[in-house]
């Protein structure tokens, strides 16, 4: 089996609860929805070449042809190894989209899944062999998909599937116009399959940055109805790592 794969590299998980922790990262080609501000717009199409860290943390790559096999893959991801990593982080573009060949994966090392939620259908096929999952909930603002209740819906669904049995979190990326009012569905969706979820507010990576005032806000207005509300930036890109 075969998938679309943009690059294969080892760094440090920069979001959410795991951030410090180092990775192999698998960024996976293609998705299915179009965030403003998507921050791996090259990820999102199919190209006919994949980039692989020739050594763990140089940030020096070869190219190989895409798309690339289970076995290269799992060479490369060996090869990146290093006694600091911790899991294998697949992410994109949508990892879930490459579903079946990530079951046929069959690696030891624990899997950090990191999906925008909208496939539940395909998070049901490999919920038991990922071991920690970050979810996104998008919101009206972020633009992401013509039919937002619909993928709500499915991002909920995604949530509740892999929260059955793999360490989840929920990221949401709050920009500037963010209020109480875009976030309550998200929250009461959240609230309603378990309140415990932890759930980050990542104030968007730009030059325009979210008010504190705004982010204490939104924090005490998600904390009425959950448990573990953290604002957690994307903290990789302080280090201007991958
Ligand atoms: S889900 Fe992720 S990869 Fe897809 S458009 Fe949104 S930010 Fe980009």
């Amino acid at each position: 089996m075969q998938a679309y794969i943009e690059e294969v590299f080892n760094s440090i998980q920069g979001e959410g609860i795991h951030a410090g922790t180092r990775q192999v990262f698998v960024r996976f080609q293609q998705c299915q929805l179009h965030c403003l501000y998507c921050d791996t717009p090259r990820s999102r199409t199919v190209t006919g070449s994949c980039r692989i860290e020739k050594k763990s943390g140089t940030g020096e790559f070869h190219t190989i042809k895409n798309p690339v096999s289970r076995d290269l893959l799992i060479k490369a991801i060996e090869e990146l190894w290093s006694p600091s990593t911790k899991h294998i982080s697949l992410t994109g573009g949508e990892p879930l989209i490459h579903a079946d060949f990530i079951r046929e994966m069959d690696i030891e090392h624990p899997l950090y899944l990191e999906t925008n939620s909208g496939l539940p259908d395909e998070a049901r096929k490999i919920k038991d062999i990922i071991a920690i999952a970050s979810c996104d909930i998008k919101l009206p603002e972020h633009n992401p998909a013509c039919h937002y209740e619909e993928l709500l819906k499915n991002e909920l669904e995604t949530i509740a599937i892999l929260n059955e049995s793999a360490e989840t979190f929920v990221k949401i990326v709050i920009l500037p116009e963010t209020t109480k009012s875009s976030l309550t569905s998200a929250i009461n969706g959240i609230a309603s399959i378990d309140p415990c979820i932890p759930l980050i507010l990542q104030p968007v990576t730009s030059v325009n940055r979210v008010p504190a005032a705004r982010l204490f806000e939104l924090m005490d207005f998600a904390a009425e109805k959950l448990k573990d509300v953290r604002v957690i930036p994307q903290t990789h890109k302080m280090l201007g790592l991958l």
